[in-house]
């Protein structure tokens, strides 16, 4: 029986290339890949969502390479930290590479020519095939009558009849594919990748210039508001429980917490860069102190009470008297 590897992402358009296959008969797989920019809760729906459709799931663990990627694509960034070009590529010749070895046949991919600016025009769709060397192997059945036909219609694997000519950046067409399909649930565009929104993007470019680019300060990079002071550290304070206990987590011995002694308020994490002399890190204890009560039940009290110790030594507990942060240094600060 003839089997294709199609590229999931939880997504309408995925969903859909998954179902058009399926529909013709072959027997369809869906893969999909885990990276440090997708929300977590995503690994666990995808089984769920892949089985709704009538296919298998494989899940492949990108976050390592993918972050190297991150750092510097060949072809750039998108809108904000995305680097679709590059990310395509790499996905593309894994599941290449996973096609031979599992024994498909073809590719499939849910990608619409012009809906996106950046990795589905024309000629970066070729870019792509090209430099994931899966050209003629990669059906993208919702396009596909205005590509050039692929390994599975000249085998007559697919009938090129029966596949779609969408193109432009209106969903309408797809949507209404959908209805009549029976696909109800599916992700928003671009899957949640957090490389694509505006916030995180100014935090991750931060992290970046600070040398500290690894899945660890990524995750950090996923709760809180964040915070630089100078070259010396990182602060990072929690805004809800959920939040407080997840920052928690994600410390390491180097870190030094925070929290108010008298009044309900956040967990803060300092992460000390470079931290060398005794003003530097009453400097840091100060700053941190102020930002936490600023997000606390005493934000508007003169001065309140905040604990502090190093990760590794609760025992180590010590108390600071400070001014809650006013809002020119939240603004001097905030990342
Ligand atoms: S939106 Fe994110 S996961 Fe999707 S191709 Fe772009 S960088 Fe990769």
């Amino acid at each position: 029986m003839v089997k294709a590897l199609a590229l999931f992402s939880g997504g309408l358009d995925s969903a859909l290339a998954v179902k058009i296959v399926l529909d013709q008969g072959v027997q369809v797989e869906a893969l999909y890949f885990v990276n440090a920019f997708l929300p977590a809760r995503h690994n666990t729906e995808m089984g769920r969502r892949a089985g709704q459709l009538g296919a298998k799931l494989h899940v492949l663990d990108i976050s390592q390479p993918h972050l190297e990627l991150v750092r510097s694509p060949r072809y750039g960034y998108g809108g904000n930290m995305n680097p679709c070009i590059d990310c395509r590529i790499f996905m593309l010749k894994k599941a290449k590479a996973y096609m031979q070895s599992h024994r498909f046949h073809f590719l499939i991919s849910g990608e619409v020519l012009g809906q996106r600016p950046m990795s589905q025009r024309k000629d970066t769709l070729n870019i792509i095939e090209r430099d994931a060397g899966v050209k003629g192997l990669l059906l993208r059945p919702l396009s596909a009558k205005k590509l050039a036909p692929t390994l599975a219609e000249e085998k007559g694997w697919v009938d090129r009849d029966k596949l779609f000519d969408f193109s432009g950046r209106s969903r309408k067409p797809q949507l209404a594919l959908s209805k009549k399909l029976g696909i109800k649930e599916y992700l928003a565009p671009a899957g949640g990748c957090l490389l694509t929104e505006v916030e995180f993007a100014r935090k991750l470019r931060d992290l970046i210039a600070s040398g500290k680019l690894d899945l660890d300060g990524v995750r950090l990079l996923k709760a809180g508001r964040h915070f630089r002071l100078k070259s010396l550290a990182r602060i990072i304070v929690g805004r809800n429980e959920e939040e407080n206990k997840y920052l928690l987590g994600l410390a390491c011995d180097a870190d030094i917490l925070f929290k108010m002694r008298d009044f309900a308020g956040p967990l803060t994490l300092a992460r000390p860069v470079r931290v060398e002399t005794s003003e530097e890190f009453a400097t840091l204890v100060e700053t941190a102190a102020r930002l936490t009560a600023r997000y606390s039940k005493g934000k508007d009290r003169e001065s309140a009470w905040v604990d502090y110790w190093p990760k590794d030594a609760e025992d180590e507990k010590k108390s600071v008297l400070v001014t809650p942060a006013g809002e020119g240094l939240i603004e001097e600060l905030r990342i």
